[in-house]
């Protein structure tokens, strides 16, 4: 499955006080914020489902990320921030021997994994190594 390609323009204002409201939250939220443009980071989905981009890691395991999901586009854009407990699905890699985890948040849509997801971009980078 490919990865979503949504692309919203960062509200910086109402961002930098969700941040400043999370627990376990950055100390200094403005460096957190550096991106003009947040990513949707779910698999390809229809309008059904909001799309979602992961702002800021919570400090401790048990604190929950804060993810930016929203949903339209442009001047019909509709938005909210949401603090979301981590998804606990995990992939054993046995070939390197490593487990990946999934980064999105609990009960994302689609039950897509990011594992399982192909960013169309970085499958750009990595064409020469495929031909091989
Ligand atoms: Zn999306
Ligand atoms: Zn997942």
């Amino acid at each position: 499955m490919l990865q979503c390609t949504a692309v919203a323009g960062t509200p910086f204002v109402e961002a930098l006080v969700a941040l400043a409201d999370m627990e376990g939250g950055p100390d200094h939220p403005q460096e957190a914020l550096a991106r003009d443009f947040l990513l949707c980071e779910l698999g390809e989905h229809d309008e059904s489902t909001e799309h979602a981009a992961h702002l800021c890691a919570a400090e401790g395991r048990d604190d929950r990320d804060l993810w930016f999901l929203w949903a339209g586009s442009s001047t019909h854009r509709v938005y909210r921030f949401a603090t979301l407990p981590l998804c606990l699905a995990t992939l054993h890699d046995f070939d390197r021997g490593s487990i990946r985890r999934c980064p999105l948040f609990f009960g994302h849509r689609p039950r897509t994994h990011s594992f399982q997801v192909t960013d169309p971009l970085g499958a750009l980078d990595t064409d020469d190594t495929d031909a091989s």
